[in-house]
C-alpha cells in the first residue's frame, strides 16, 4: 500500500505525494516559549519527529521547520514578573525547550525560527492584507476580516455565525467556539512595556497566527506540503492561517493538513491550565528513562488520545529492556562456535518489515507496526534459545532492527555501549563460575553492576546490557 495520511482538510485519508519530487516541506507549530515544556505539548513533537523520520526511512528528503513562539501576551505577562527582558525570559525557555528535545531524542528541525526575527515579514504580510482590503485597521489595531475570504472555515469546518462576525478577538487566548475577526498586529498599550516595534500603521507588536503564516511562507514556499499541530490548533489558529496565507497569495497554502491528539491525565487534557502536567525533568527525577518516556508517546496512534500513567510508563520500561536483552542476545551469538546459518532468517525479516511499512503507511499507524517488530523479536529469540542463529543472520537482524529504530529512535543499537572493560571482567566471571568459584564470580558480578551494567546468565552462556 503506498503511503497514505489522514489529512484534517478533507477529512479522510489520502495518497501522499509531494508537490516536489522527492523532497518533503513540512512546517510544525512548535512552543511558545515562557515556561517548561510538559509531556502533553512533547507529545506533537515526537508526533512530528515520527512522521519526518518515516518520510527518511521512505528515501524522501525533508526540509523541516518548527517556529518558536517569542511574543504574545504569556511571554510579555511572565517576562515582566520576571524582571527579566523579553529576550533574555524567552531565551531561558527556548535553551531549555532544545534540551529536552535532544534528551527525548526528537531530531532537529532544520530552522526553528522566531517569531521577533520576522517582523519585518509580519508587517510585510499585514500591508499586503490591507491593501488588498481584506484587513481593516480599528482602534487597537489591524485585523483580519473573515467575512472577506470566502473559504473561512474550510479546516476546522466552523460555520460563520452573521450575528457574531465582525466581532474582535483582542487576546491571544482565542474563543474555540465563535469565528471573529483576529489581530494581525496590535498597537502598543502600556502593558506591552517595551516589548514595541515600529510599522508603517504604528507601534505595535504582531498578532499570533501571523508569525506562522510568514515563517511557513519565507523558510518554505508559499504552497507546501506537510502543516502539523495538536488539535487544539485547528481552530482558530490554522484556520487563520489558511485565511492570512491564501488571501494573500491566491494560491493553495498547505497540502495535508495534520493533527495529534491530547495526553489525558485521569480523563483530562494534560494541560498548564488544569496544572496536570508533568515536564521531563519532573519524570527523569523520579527516576524514569527519556528511552523509555519517548516510547510511551509514541507508542500510540497519533490520532489517539493517549491516557497517561506511571504503569504506563513502567510498561514502557519493560519494553526498553526487552530491546536491549534482544541486542544483547544477538550480540552473545559471537561468542557461540558452533553457529550454522538460517536460511529462514531472510524471509522472516523480509515479513517483518512488509508488516511494518503496511502499518505505518496506513497513516503511522504505529502500534500495528510495533506489534509486527514485537512479533519478529519473539520468534528469533525462539531461535536463539534454540541456537538456530548464525553469525551472518544475527548481523542481518541486527541490521534490520537498526533500520525500524531509525524510525522510532529508542533503541540501544550501538554495539559499542559496552566498553570493553567491563566484557574483560565478564570474561574473567564467565571462568570463575565454570570453575565453580562463585565467591570470585559474584564479586565480579557486583563489580559490573556497579559500573552500571547488567550481566544475565542465560543456557548459552552470558549476555551484558547497559543498567
Ligand atoms: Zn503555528
Amino acid at each position: 500500500m503506498p503511503l497514505q495520511f489522514y489529512n484534517t482538510l478533507t477529512q479522510k485519508k489520502e495518497l501522499f505525494k509531494p508537490i516536489e519530487k522527492n523532497l518533503v516541506k513540512m512546517y510544525n507549530c512548535g512552543p511558545t516559549v515562557y515556561n517548561y515544556a510538559h509531556i502533553g505539548n512533547f507529545r506533537a513533537y515526537i508526533c512530528s519527529d515520527i512522521l519526518k523520520r518515516y518520510l527518511l526511512y521512505k528515501g524522501f528528503a525533508v526540509k523541516q521547520i518548527m517556529n518558536i513562539t517569542d511574543v504574545d501576551d504569556k511571554t510579555i505577562r511572565d517576562s515582566q514578573k520576571e524582571g527579566l527582558s523579553l529576550q533574555e525570559f524567552t531565551d531561558k525557555y527556548t535553551q531549555a525547550f532544545f534540551e529536552d528535545l535532544e534528551k527525548l531524542n526528537i531530531g532537529r528541525a532544520d530552522v526553528f525560527p522566531r517569531a521577533t526575527q520576522h517582523i519585518h515579514g509580519i508587517i510585510n504580510l499585514t500591508k499586503k492584507l490591507l491593501d488588498n482590503g481584506i484587513a481593516y485597521q480599528a482602534k487597537d489595531g489591524i485585523y483580519f476580516s473573515i467575512n472577506k475570504f470566502k473559504n473561512y472555515g474550510k479546516l476546522s469546518k466552523i460555520k460563520l455565525n452573521e450575528t457574531i462576525t465582525g466581532v474582535r478577538v483582542k487576546n491571544d487566548e482565542y474563543d474555540k467556539e465563535n469565528a471573529q475577526d483576529f489581530a494581525l498586529w496590535k498597537f502598543w498599550n502600556e502593558k506591552d512595556g517595551d516589548c514595541v516595534w515600529e510599522s508603517h500603521f504604528g507601534k505595535g507588536r504582531p498578532g499570533w497566527h501571523i508569525e506562522c503564516s510568514v515563517m511557513a511562507m519565507q523558510h518554505l514556499a508559499e504552497h507546501f506540503d506537510i502543516h502539523t499541530g495538536g488539535i487544539d490548533l485547528i481552530f482558530p489558529h490554522h484556520e487563520n492561517e489558511i485565511a492570512q496565507s491564501e488571501a494573500a497569495t491566491g494560491k493553495k497554502f498547505v497540502n495535508y493538513w495534520l493533527h495529534n491528539e491530547y495526553i489525558l491525565v485521569n480523563g483530562k487534557k494534560m494541560s498548564k491550565s488544569l496544572g496536570n502536567f508533568f515536564t521531563l525533568c519532573d519524570l527523569l527525577t523520579q527516576g524514569y528513562k527519556t528511552r523509555a518516556i519517548r516510547y510511551l508517546l509514541l507508542s500510540s496512534h497519533y490520532r489517539q488520545q493517549l491516557n497517561f500513567t506511571f504503569q504506563g510508563i513502567e510498561a514502557a520500561e519493560k519494553v526498553i529492556e526487552k530491546f536491549d536483552i534482544f541486542f544483547a542476545s544477538l550480540d552473545e551469538v559471537k561468542k557461540r562456535d558452533n553457529t550454522v546459518e538460517n536460511e529462514e532468517i531472510e524471509k522472516i525479516i523480509q515479513r517483518a518489515k512488509e508488516q511494518f511499512e503496511q502499518a505505518m503507511d496506513n497513516d503511522l499507524e504505529i502500534s500495528q507496526g510495533l506489534a509486527a517488530i514485537f512479533e519478529f523479536i519473539r520468534r528469533i529469540n525462539v531461535l536463539l534459545s534454540e541456537n538456530k542463529i548464525g553469525l551472518k543472520n544475527a548481523a542481518a537482524v541486527v541490521d534490520f532492527m537498526k533500520k525500524i529504530d531509525s524510525v522510532l529512535g529508542v533503541m540501544h543499537t550501538e554495539e559499542s555501549v559496552i566498553p570493553r572493560e567491563i566484557i574483560m571482567i565478564a570474561e574473567e566471571r564467565e571462568k570463575a563460575r565454570k570453575k565453580k568459584d562463585f565467591a570470585v564470580s559474584d564479586r565480579l558480578r557486583k563489580e559490573i553492576i556497579s559500573k552500571g551494567y547488567i550481566l544475565d546468565d542465560t543456557n548459552t552462556g552470558y549476555r551484558l546490557r547497559k543498567k
